[in-house]
């Protein structure tokens, strides 16, 4: 079926060994020209009268009506419509991990800041024709949309009764295209770059398209920003090895072949016998194949199988020819990645042919063929993008730059410019007493970050911040001040804190290994970002939740990735193995009960989360500061096999919110690695004594609990009562709305009645909520009095 060649023994320059298809000579490129003058000098009558000729129809306007874009997505079959929406998922996740980070450079006082700034306005090509190309409206638009590209216009070739197809309207109307222009061939490009009367003018023009569209796309470079790869006919080279099944290899040599002629169909190999085999599977495939024909004269030119002596070898042919898909089908891919130096994009193994990364992977399929892998790359953001960067100076750097900036102008002989310079040097003599002492810079992530915001009020009932209503028992504070009256104040506390934490381990039915105690949970949980967390690492947290758990993991240079819970709050298992299956984070945050929403995760959903980061080596991090509130909680589960941490604090149950103390319970082995991460004598000799005889009180403490759940349940009562939407508790906090009045008024009405709860109104999801802490009787008497007359 394919040309043979055979490559053993070959030496010698393999680019200039190797057949390459014929480029088109200049018969198109005049043609092209003339079609591009026409729209320059005719605008919308030129492009009326080409599209007669070459397409055959009389369109009045190229002006697809929008409202033909939200018919289409309603009337094409629910799964292409959900094909088209995974796929566009996909191709828009990737895409966002393209986003790159402001730059920021800071030399003594001088400063530049980097950035990419959109373009604002794509022109996306689609082809027509032969095929209907739905799958290239998400693969162009998407990484325009995820860019930031303000305007995205996509034109078509329309078919000869003038319509275009709706399976390419829906996926427009699916990737936010704004217009789409019923027009095809050069002169659409000519018109998207220099603009008729309907079509304004683009900034960028994307997509593939026939030899015409690439010759014109190439003629209007300069006037508008074109991509360097050129996105021509189709091309595969296949690396086939023993182990590689024969049908499988065949079949994705002969798809890039249906695209049409002019393509390239590579199989390289080690072996005659396996080149035998997969030209005869070929054979089998082209004979069954609609589009046999095409397939045909494709093979014909472009289709060739070569043998040579090595792996590393068919490497170094599939280099040189620079293929624009470029797939791996040998028993180790991995140990060829390294080898390969131009391809647009490469698949690697059985289970990923290129047909995978042409509809749905998340890279997009437009991407360089015709050799011009060498030089370019798959389209990407880049392509809607340009950089843009702002420098400040302050007046020391530019002292201290000056003379050097001057002497080369001097050298250039560009006196205004060294007289530029000069000015400003004679002027900041004068004025340099007065120059404002250079600040050092901060890390810019810190920069752009929020701190921790929940006002300290003086106020009658505080019900903001979850604390225990009631101080310890007496008998506590009295045993605590006799023993601070016998501590060594000179010496530093015991490093381990190995009595705290043997008296935790005892309260759980641990081990004191399994057992880690700090100021607080909050730095607890600071301690694991910064040993399993960090630059290059990712936490998923699922929102709405306790805030500063994405907070924490930023500050130990974490990425945060977000999942959103379900409409009534609860974790929602689908979007679960989304997040985690997209981007495996190192360490899953769970909060039982979630603040503020106070939901609890039964035991059964913990076990499905860590069922899906245990293969691969990801961590569950489940935080109960308000666990002893909730019907179950996860600490039985913890193993030394599990991946899984629980975190708890003083703060709450214990009423020693004063004393910074919070703890977790998990593996052992995630213990040491976190007694390397704390600072020496991190924990007090004052809070290792309290926390230690605070256990002593456990049964005061969990009264105190069931009397809290008990007045919880007369609050939820009460509130139902009001005008509020509540969510039921298990912790001791509720979360409500007040549905006829804003959430922020009446967080302020509550404040001029004394009564200060937390103002959730403004936080993501969470519109016009507020979180009221569990209080003695009394406060949450107060509370509710205030709450009716300022809702009644
Ligand atoms: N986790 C959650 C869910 C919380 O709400 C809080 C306190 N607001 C903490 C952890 C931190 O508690 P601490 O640092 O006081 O132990």
């Amino acid at each position: 079926m394919l040309n043979r060649l055979d490559l053993r023994g070959v030496t010698g320059d393999l680019r200039r060994i190797l057949p390459r298809p014929e480029v088109d000579g200049d018969g198109p490129v005049a043609a092209v020209r003339e079609i591009i003058d026409a729209v320059r000098a005719g605008g919308d009558a030129a492009l009326r009268e080409l599209t007669q000729r070459f397409d055959g129809c009389d369109l009045p306007t190229a002006r697809v009506d929008p409202a033909a874009l939200a018919a289409a997505l309603g009337s094409i079959d629910d799964d292409l419509r959900n094909a088209l929406v995974v796929a566009h998922d996909n191709i828009r996740r990737y895409h966002e991990t393209q986003r790159d980070e402001p730059r920021h450079f800071r030399n003594n006082g001088m400063t530049i800041d980097g950035w990419m700034a959109p373009v604002e306005r794509a022109g996306l090509y689609v082809p027509g024709g032969r095929a209907i190309y739905p799958s290239t409206v998400l693969m162009t638009a998407v990484p325009a949309r995820v860019a930031g590209v303000r305007e995205i216009v996509l034109c078509v070739p329309p078919a000869a009764d003038g319509s275009v197809p709706p399976t390419t309207l829906a996926a427009a109307a699916i990737a936010g295209v704004d217009e789409v222009y019923a027009v095809g061939g050069a002169q659409a490009i000519a018109a998207m770059a220099y603009g008729t009367d309907t079509i304004a003018p683009v900034d960028v023009i994307v997509g593939p398209g026939n030899v015409y569209v690439a010759l014109a796309k190439r003629e209007v470079a300069g006037v508008v920003g074109v991509p360097s790869a050129f996105a021509g006919p189709s091309e595969v080279v296949v690396i086939a090895d023993e182990t590689t099944d024969p049908d499988l290899a065949a079949i994705d040599v002969v798809v890039q072949a249906e695209h049409g002629p002019h393509g390239l169909a590579w199989l390289i190999t080690t072996s005659v016998a396996v080149a035998d085999a997969i030209d005869a599977a070929i054979g089998r495939a082209v004979a069954a194949a609609p589009r046999r024909a095409d397939i045909e004269a494709t093979l014909r030119d472009g289709g060739y199988v070569v043998v040579v002596e090595s792996l590393a070898r068919a490497v170094d042919v599939a280099n040189a020819v620079a293929p624009e898909h470029l797939q791996l089908m040998c028993a180790d891919p991995v140990a060829l990645l390294p080898l390969v130096r131009h391809a647009g994009a490469i698949f690697c193994g059985p289970w990923s042919p290129a047909a995978m990364g042409d509809y749905a992977a998340g890279p997009s399929h437009v991407l360089p063929t015709n050799s011009t892998a060498r030089f370019s790359s798959v389209l990407s953001l880049r392509d809607f993008q340009k950089e843009m960067h702002a420098v400040t100076f302050d007046r020391p750097s530019f002292d201290a730059l000056a003379p050097h900036v001057i002497a080369l102008a001097d050298a250039e002989g560009l006196d205004a410019h060294a007289q530029s310079i000069r000015l400003r040097v004679a002027g900041a003599r004068d004025q340099r007493a007065t120059s404002a002492p250079v600040r050092p810079g901060v890390r810019p992530d810190i920069a752009l970050m929020e701190g921790y915001h929940s006002p300290q009020l003086a106020v009658d009932v505080r019900l903001n911040t979850n604390e225990s209503p009631e101080p310890p028992p007496a008998e506590f504070t009295a045993l605590l001040a006799d023993e601070i009256t016998r501590v060594e104040w000179h010496r530093y506390p015991d490093r381990a804190a190995r009595e705290l934490r043997g008296a935790l381990a005892k309260h759980y039915g641990v081990a004191t290994e399994q057992v880690f105690a700090a100021n607080g949970s909050n730095e607890v949980l600071l301690n694991m970002l910064l040993a399993y967390g960090g630059p290059g690492r990712r936490a998923a947290v699922f929102e709405p939740t306790y805030a500063l758990h994405s907070h924490i993991a930023r500050l130990a240079g974490t990425e945060v990735v977000e999942g959103e819970r379900g409409h009534d709050f609860a974790l929602d298992l689908d979007e679960v193995r989304r997040v985690i299956g997209t981007y495996r984070p190192e360490i899953v945050f769970l909060c039982s009960p979630n603040n503020p929403t106070a939901m609890v995760d039964p035991p059964e959903v913990v076990q499905t989360v860590l069922d899906l980061v245990a293969p691969y080596g990801g961590m569950v991090i489940v935080d109960e500061a308000y666990g002893q509130f909730a019907p179950s909680s996860a600490v039985s589960m913890v193993a030394d096999d599990v991946p899984l941490v629980v975190t708890r604090t003083f703060s709450k149950t214990w009423s020693m919110a004063a004393a910074r103390l919070g703890y977790l319970i998990g593996p052992s082995w995630v213990v040491d690695e976190l007694d390397k991460v704390a600072l020496p004598y991190h924990l007090d000799v004052v809070k290792q004594i309290a926390g230690t005889l605070a256990l002593r009180f456990d049964a005061q403490m969990q009264a105190r609990v069931a009397s809290l759940v008990e007045e919880r349940g007369r609050l939820e009562t009460a509130l139902r009562d009001l005008p509020v939407e509540v969510w039921p508790s298990g912790a001791n906090f509720i979360l409500f709305r007040p549905t006829a009045k804003d959430g922020a008024a009446v967080w302020n009405a509550l404040l001029d009645h004394s009564v200060l709860v937390r103002d959730c109104s403004s936080w993501p999801r969470l519109d016009g909520c507020l979180r009221v802490t569990i209080g003695s009787r009394q406060e949450d008497d107060r509370f509710l009095a205030a709450l009716k007359e300022i809702l009644t």
